[in-house]
């Protein structure tokens, strides 16, 4: 039991996730935003492709799915069945809740609409894979659905995932989320103590995935939307109380952040 996931950095800030359990040269591959790095890491490693989990059909997320399925013919490509004609090719329509099991792994897809329409989020043994949906300290621009519905996405469906839950993003954006975190929140001292972390992690050129649920719950504005500093703020600018109105008002306040 216990799976290992490789960090795979991609183009500027994407990570892709390469994931293999010991003693089995079979793996699978989280949003290859392109084909030779994840290639480069399987080589290394010593693993053959076997499936690819898509969050969304986003380019920086699926780029390198034609090239992986020319080096690996065959290979099942899951998604969102939303996502049908949309994501390079796909062979598996994921509904949420819908659970699979291949290649010796076993994963359930939750559907989180709000970045994309079809965004999922695959939850994997002690982890969860969360594309463009939840970021470490923050979340994805509303590009297709509402913010009633990212908000749902981020504060029934991830938030409600055990804290130790492990968050792996599609995205190395931490630094700039927790400075807006602590722009908006500057009472809270979990963000303070992890924007320190996190400044001393991005110095030494390390990742800051994986973050867990529990630690998003405590630092991630988005998540927080009932905390009375944030209510707060936002009322000042001219946000009605109620969690979907304040939620919105902070990704506004976030898309305009410098
Ligand atoms: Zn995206
Ligand atoms: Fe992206």
């Amino acid at each position: 039991m216990g799976v290992t996931i490789e960090i795979v950095p991609c183009l500027k800030d994407n990570y892709a996730y390469v994931v293999s359990r010991s003693g089995d040269r079979r793996a699978l591959v989280v949003d290859p935003s392109e084909g030779e790095p994840v290639r480069a890491a399987l080589e290394r490693l010593g693993l053959e492709l076997a499936g690819i989990l898509c969050t969304h059909h986003h380019h920086d997320h699926v780029g390198g799915n034609q090239a992986l399925l020319r080096a690996f013919p065959g290979i099942a490509v899951f998604g969102s069945r939303t996502d049908a004609t949309r994501i390079p090719g796909i062979t598996d329509l994921l509904d949420d809740g819908d659970e699979r099991e291949h290649a010796g792994f076993a994963f359930r897809a939750l559907h989180v609409p709000g970045h994309t329409l079809g965004a999922i989020a695959y939850r994997l043994e002690d982890a969860v894979f969360t594309g463009d949906t939840l970021f470490v300290a923050g979340c994805g621009r509303l590009f297709e659905g509402t913010p009633a519905q990212m908000h749902a996405s981020l504060n029934e469906k991830l938030a409600a995932l055990p804290p130790s839950t492990k968050v792996y993003c599609g995205h190395e954006y931490t630094l700039k989320n927790l400075e807006f975190a602590a722009h908006v929140e500057p009472d809270n001292e979990a963000v303070r103590d992890k924007l320190e972390r996190v400044r001393a992690a991005r110095a030494r050129g390390e990742p800051t995935v994986p973050s867990t649920i529990g630690e998003e719950r405590a630092t991630n504005p988005f998540l927080r939307c009932d905390a009375p500093t944030i209510r707060a703020r936002m009322a000042e600018r001219g946000a009605a109380s109620e969690p979907v109105a304040v939620f919105a008002a902070v990704r506004r306040a976030k898309d305009t952040f410098a």
